[in-house]
């Protein structure tokens, strides 16, 4: 019995997982994923200080070797991810990370970084922010606010299965051809992560596509290519997944694991205990939130920055 308890304590591991996806420095946006997914470098700089002098930080070998059953270092902790691919991560973020002596997970979709992709609700936010907040025409829809075509567009592009949300893109895409897209991540800077950190790059699919609602062969392209590009590019097979938008069933968990994947997180704000939670449901908590600075242990992390603390504030893309 005793052997048994003290087994059972060992396999004990909590972990709160936080994503993030932008770093910058100047004024976010007034809507759109700048304003939700956007942290100021000064606030991520506090951020990383409060978390490494509060927490035990998992790195990905953490991860990995907790997934697998083994004794992990800390029987709680936190982990730092990014999804997406954004240059600033490598500009802004790495270096902060560097100083904390802090390693996090980079989910990259694949497709962001080769240029077939584009992070459109980014480049249909600064179009219409080019509006103030004031009246605005999308595809010959008339909207009283640039805010409202905002979350309009983005919610009928989001539900599209993935051909046809890229045909209608291109489509609206040439209303603001001048439109610059974000600096996104090149290969030669993930090879660099991968060998030197402060990021292990893992996969986000190809095209930031709803995994959920692709029909069962483009489920499959999306989970096994972005993992082949990964390992072509970097020289290492990725084996976690951040699903786009957090969203995924119990299909995509099957799927990803066919595809050869060990873990996929979505962001489902919960704290995850390893020992006994489904390895392709990890839940993560958005972390672009001063909120965090409050937080003393991973109880605090959940009452802070669950949705019913944070209304209105969980970020959109992931
Ligand atoms: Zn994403």
């Amino acid at each position: 019995m005793f052997s048994l308890l003290r087994r059972n304590r060992k396999q004990q591991c909590r972990l709160a997982v936080l994503v993030f996806h932008r770093v910058i420095d100047g004024t976010p946006l007034p809507f759109g994923p700048e304003k939700t997914c956007s942290l100021p470098s000064d606030n991520f700089a506090r951020i990383l200080e409060h978390l490494s002098h509060t927490f035990h930080v998992f790195n990905a070998a953490d991860l990995r070797s907790a997934l697998e059953g083994h004794q992990p270092r800390f029987p709680e902790g936190v982990l730092l991810t990014f999804d997406d691919g954004f240059a600033d991560n490598a500009e802004l973020a790495a270096p902060l990370l560097i100083k904390n002596g802090i390693e996090a997970l980079l989910f990259a979709a694949t497709g962001y970084i080769d240029g077939t992709a584009e992070p459109y609700e980014y480049v249909l936010a600064r179009h219409l922010a080019t509006h103030g907040d004031g009246p605005v025409v999308v595809d010959g829809i008339e909207y009283a606010r640039a805010r409202d075509a905002y979350d309009a567009v983005r919610s009928a592009l989001k539900k599209m299965p993935r051909a046809e949300r890229d045909e209608t893109w291109r489509r609206l895409r040439q209303e603001f051809p001048a439109m610059e897209s974000p600096h996104l991540l090149t290969w030669s800077q993930l090879r660099d992560f991968q060998e030197k950190g402060p990021f292990a790059v893992e996969s986000h699919g190809v095209h930031h596509a709803v995994l959920a609602g692709e029909e069962r062969g483009e489920l499959a392209v999306q989970l096994r290519d972005s993992r082949q590009r990964i390992s072509e590019q970097t020289g290492r097979l990725p084996t976690l997944i951040s699903y786009p938008y957090g969203a995924a069933n119990s299909s995509v968990h099957r799927a990803a694991r066919r595809a050869g994947y060990r873990a996929g997180f979505t962001t489902e704000p919960v704290v995850n205990n390893l020992a006994t939670c489904n390895p392709f449901a990890l839940g993560r908590f958005a972390g672009e939130s001063e909120r965090l600075l409050e937080a003393r242990s991973l109880d605090d992390i959940a009452s802070l920055l669950a949705p019913s603390a944070q209304k209105g504030v969980r970020c959109q893309p992931s």
